[in-house]
């Protein structure tokens, strides 16, 4: 490190920039969805959070700006080398088949991880984030989905005159949900003209009543039927 004046910088002048533009990076769309390799982060010591859920405890890892999930293959490589945050997977169980076996998104993950090795015991949540951070930097494939929800259980929030998006307070949503992986063109999320799911749309149901619904949706990202890559 130098003094200044030790630089003894010439005088060239530098091109200043008539409009800069804000530092944040601006807006980073949602991939469309689709099927996708991704790989995991590195480090996953820090992805954790815990919550209950039927009255018992459960764990969940989220991929999120810090630690997102790095996208190796895309439809038409399209999203090759970006990154996909705000996502979790959890080891809730829901049933699943004809047996209804009760089975987690992260334990399907976990197996896809494990293909050719021997699959750890899952019988505790420490089991499950030990399994899968011994897998961080590995790849698998899932597929991509969104899903937007107009929450009854929080105030909406509606698009104003000028663009932006304001909560209406005490005026919650009225439960519809919105799919991009469904046959039911009343639930699917909306496309625009070159055929792309928009990610920010307007209810346009109202399961409860006969007023439509003026709620201002967004669209989150989800993955799921994770194979091995
Ligand atoms: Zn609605």
């Amino acid at each position: 490190m130098s003094k200044l004046e030790e630089l003894n910088l010439a005088d060239e002048a530098i091109e200043v920039p008539e409009e800069v533009p804000e530092q944040s990076g601006g807006f980073q769309p949602l991939p469309q969805p689709g099927h996708f390799t991704f790989r995991l982060p590195l480090e996953l010591g820090d992805i954790w959070n815990s919550f209950e859920r039927n009255n018992v405890e459960r764990i969940s890892a989220k991929f999120d700006r810090d630690n997102p999930l790095a996208i190796i293959d895309s439809p038409g490589g399209d999203y090759d080398g970006l990154t996909l945050g705000n996502v979790s997977i959890t080891n809730v169980e829901r049933a699943r088949g004809r047996e209804k076996v009760m089975v987690s998104e992260m334990f399907y993950l976990i197996q896809a991880l494990y293909k050719g090795e021997e699959l750890p015991a899952l019988n505790s949540n420490a089991a499950y984030a030990k399994a899968l951070v011994a897998k961080a930097g590995q790849t698998f494939k899932a597929e991509l989905e969104w899903s937007a929800n107009c929450s009854e259980h929080r105030d909406m929030y509606v698009e104003q005159e000028d663009g932006s998006v304001k909560q209406q307070e005490g005026t919650p949503g009225c439960g519809a949900a919105y799919y991009t992986n469904t046959s039911d063109p009343d639930n699917r999320i909306p496309v625009d003209e070159d055929r792309l799911f928009v990610e920010r749309f307007d209810c346009a149901l109202s399961p409860q009543g006969d007023d439509e619904c003026q709620a201002t949706l967004r669209a989150f990202p989800r993955i799921t039927r994770f194979r091995t890559a």
